[in-house]
């Protein structure tokens, strides 16, 4: 299996040099070649498999250049830090599957791609004799997945900038009590697009990333979509029997990986009817699929703060299987976003998003209510983002049908939003309220450039 650009630039690589590129080095994102098919009859052998099992089966079929023994460590390895025997269980309630993702050490879904990441660094990093420092910006989830993920891990540091007191209690918590040689949290006195900016202009220095090994963490690199195909094959595998019909899955949406992860997995034949792309006021992607409308405006906050995002920078995956495969197609629609603020689509092709997606948009006041109306009739406790996912998936899929709504996030870990929607206090889980107690370590610095720098240089391994 061979990689290749969204943005046709480069030769195609082998699995292991697009999970060291991440960003493709044209501009573009990685995609294989081609999609693997899996039979039904290969489908229906997979029921027996535990989740590594599992992940395994699918994973193996994009990767050529890791022994297979090797693969199934890192994979077993990647998946016994999660807390529940399934890994992502499915569970029943009020005629509405939820997916559970958040059983992995920062209780968001982000988990499940990276642990899975970090053991792949390591192993490649061993292998070439390199080594790689990661820089990231982050509002909560990503950063703090991504250091338990690479945390006293050989060859690689990691370097988090969070805007200082603007993320939650518990995930400022689950970065900062990581006190491993290895991890750097610097909390920035500005906002989230103030670290941002920073970490743009620290990559956007060609000799200063070439010096030091920087590398990426976020949605783009290939590895982390793969890792999440897998459980839309196992949620299938779970409500499912001989006879199934197709299914449809309902997703919190902010950057498109997720999702896309599941376009991946209809591609290679799993029975997927609908996917349902949910979002929250940043809905750009939403006027897209319902209106042909993707035009950007400006990002709100809410109380699904990992879905506040405009451009969605796995989009352009997406982009290029819409667009026939043809990179000239995406470039030219990457130059009309940078010109135009926009993207036009033929009805042809709008009429194909519309046979991929249905999409619904759910304000804040809507989620707090989807919170205590889920609660008050089944006992189940949505967080905000599965709330979003879950009030569209009720609003757009017919009753009738499998709806498996993927449940992002912990309600314990945006326990204020849960809590002021209830007005009662959530259980906390013991991994939660152990952080109270651990020793921190944080770096809090001004938002300069130059101060950002100076503590990297002088803590990069
Ligand atoms: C990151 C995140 C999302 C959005 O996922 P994308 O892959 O960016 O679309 C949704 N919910 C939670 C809790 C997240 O952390």
């Amino acid at each position: 299996m061979r990689y290749i650009s969204t943005r046709g630039g480069i030769n195609p690589i082998p699995f292991k040099d697009a999970v060291m590129m991440g960003l493709a080095s044209d501009g573009g994102l990685l995609l294989p070649q081609s999609y693997p098919l899996v039979t039904r009859e290969q489908l229906e052998s997979w029921r027996g498999l535990s989740y590594p099992e599992l992940a395994f089966e699918v994973i193996s079929r994009f990767v050529d250049d890791i022994p297979a023994v090797d693969l199934k460590k890192l994979i077993e390895h990647s998946y016994a830090s999660f807390s529940h025997p399934e890994v992502t269980p499915v569970v029943k309630r009020d005629g509405i599957y939820i997916l559970e993702l958040f059983h992995g050490v920062t209780l968001a879904f982000k988990d499940v791609a990276l642990q899975f990441l970090g053991n792949l660094f390591e192993y490649i990093l061993a292998e070439r004799n390199q080594k790689l420092n990661i820089i990231g910006a982050t509002s909560g989830d990503t950063g703090s997945a991504a250091i338990h993920g690479v945390r006293g891990k050989k060859g690689i540091s990691i370097f988090i900038l969070h805007p200082h007191g603007k993320t939650s209690a518990v995930q400022a918590l689950q970065m900062t009590s990581v006190t491993d040689a290895n991890v750097h949290n610097i909390a920035v006195r500005g906002t989230f697009d103030d670290c941002q900016d920073m970490v743009k202009e620290l990559f956007g220095d060609l000799e200063f990333k070439e010096k030091y090994s920087l590398g990426a963490v976020n949605s783009i690199n290939w590895a982390r979509v793969l890792a999440q195909v897998v459980y839309y094959f196992y949620a299938w595998l779970r409500v499912t029997d001989e006879t199934a019909a197709p299914v449809n899955f309902s997703v919190p949406t902010g950057n498109f990986g997720d999702i896309f992860a599941g376009y991946v997995a209809k591609k290679m034949g799993l029975p997927v009817d609908k996917l349902l792309l949910a979002t929250n006021e940043n809905n750009i992607l939403t006027r897209f699929i319902n209106k042909s409308d993707y035009s950007l405006s400006g990002v709100v906050s809410t109380v699904s703060p990992s879905m506040d995002i405009q451009i969605a920078s796995n989009f352009e995956r997406y982009l290029f299987h819409l667009f026939a495969e043809n990179p000239e197609r995406v470039k030219e629609a990457f130059a009309e976003l940078k010109e135009r603020g926009r993207v036009s689509c033929s009805s042809g092709e709008m009429a194909q998003v519309r046979n991929d997606f249905c999409s619904a948009s759910v304000n804040q006041e809507a989620t707090l209510q989807e919170i205590r109306e889920f609660y008050a009739e089944t006992g189940y406790l949505l967080d905000p983002h599965t709330a979003v996912g879950v009030r569209a998936a009720l609003e757009l899929l017919p009753p009738d049908s499998s709806r498996i709504c993927l449940a992002t996030a912990h309600p314990a870990k945006f326990s204020e939003t849960v809590e002021r929607s209830l007005g009662f206090q959530v259980p906390v889980p013991d991994s939660v309220k152990e952080l109270y107690g651990k020793p921190t370590r944080c770096e809090i610095m001004d938002a300069d450039i130059a101060k950002v720098r100076e503590f990297f240089v002088a803590h990069v391994g």
